[in-house]
């Protein structure tokens, strides 16, 4: 296997390519004024904190499985935009890299439209769990819409909720809102679009139903292509990142679900007292646990066998 890439090699930047940004999890670089290397690495966050070590081919994993939707949304959703381009490092691109570097770049980079992200986060909830089942179990509302009585946690909504949140800044806490707020934040043309495509991707979820995982529910982003002024899909998409994976076969209402992929991680942390903590370095055991759950994750949704996807990808 190869190794487990934390820090992309900064080799990439004497290269000419610039990095415009950094997250929790990739490194966005600058190729031209129309577009960017959107590079996964292998680092894991769990409440909220990277840990010091990462999962192997974690940053892969993420980047097929999002190029896998996006492909599968070409043919279910025509009328869909995303930012992708290619799942790969431009040949341009990676002809001018030291074979170490584009080799490290391998299957974790895709090449995307350079776009205006629209401050939101736009998510879309089938079940009620989480931040929205702490609001209604208080209010009986989830990001300020009533909801029926006598929801359980964990319950299946009757159907599929648009709860947007706030977009916050690097070490800040998104928040969750109402679609008003949202309508304040980007304009109501904006919200009422991205509402409409949220709902009509999270759609897809009875297809990943169908192969053992629930998805509870995920986040979505979108940019604007101010020239056409087109809403597009960006960001990675229905990954364990991005959403609730629950397995199907365990799912038991009025009660708390196992996460697919970070549930052994979290369980760790709390049992060692290291919840929250920053820096912390897993032990092998807990890496591989968590290694083969993004893995199972990607081969249930895909049908496809990791290592035969890394090969093919050669
Ligand atoms: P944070 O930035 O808070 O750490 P994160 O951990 O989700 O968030 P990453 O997933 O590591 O961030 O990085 C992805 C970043 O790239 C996000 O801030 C996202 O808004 C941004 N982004 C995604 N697609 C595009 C695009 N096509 N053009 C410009 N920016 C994009
Ligand atoms: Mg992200």
């Amino acid at each position: 296997t190869p190794p487990t890439v934390t820090q992309i090699d900064s080799q990439v930047e004497q290269h000419g390519l610039k990095k415009i940004a950094s997250g929790k999890v990739r490194e966005i670089y600058e190729i031209d004024a129309q577009s960017l290397l959107f590079v996964a690495t292998d680092r894991i966050s769990a409440y909220d904190v990277i840990m010091k070590n990462g999962v192997p081919q974690k940053g892969a994993l993420l980047t097929l499985m999002t190029a896998h939707w996006f492909n599968l949304f070409k043919e279910k959703i025509p009328d869909l935009k995303t930012h992708l381009l290619s799942a790969s490092v431009p040949a341009s691109v990676a002809s001018s890299l030291p074979a170490e570097v584009s080799n490290q770049l391998r299957l974790r980079t895709m090449h995307v439209r350079r776009l205006k992200v629209l401050p939101l986060e736009s998510i879309v909830r089938g079940y009620i769990t989480g931040s929205a089942w702490s609001e209604y179990k208080k209010t009986g509302t989830v990001h300020g819409i009533a909801m029926p009585r006598d929801l359980q946690e964990s319950q299946k909504l009757e159907k599929p909720l648009w709860t947007p949140s706030t977009k916050a800044e690097v070490g800040d806490k998104d928040e969750n809102i109402s679609p008003e707020e949202a309508t304040k934040i980007v304009g109501e043309k904006y919200a009422k679009k991205i509402e409409e495509l949220s709902l009509k991707v999270y759609q897809i979820v009875n297809y990943a139903a169908e192969r053992g995982i629930i998805i509870a529910d995920t986040k979505f982003e979108f940019g604007l292509d101010v020239d056409t002024d087109e809403v597009i899909l960006v960001d990675e998409v229905l990954t364990p990142d991005s959403s609730r994976f629950w397995p199907a076969d365990k799912y038991e209402l009025g009660k708390s679900q196992d996460s697919f992929d970070k549930q052994y991680l979290r369980d760790w942390l709390t049992k060692e007292g290291l919840k929250g903590k920053d820096g912390v370095e897993m032990t092998d055991a807990v890496v591989k646990e968590t290694a083969k759950k993004y893995r199972e994750a990607f081969e249930m949704l895909t049908g496809q066998k990791w290592d035969e996807v890394v090969k093919s990808n050669a």
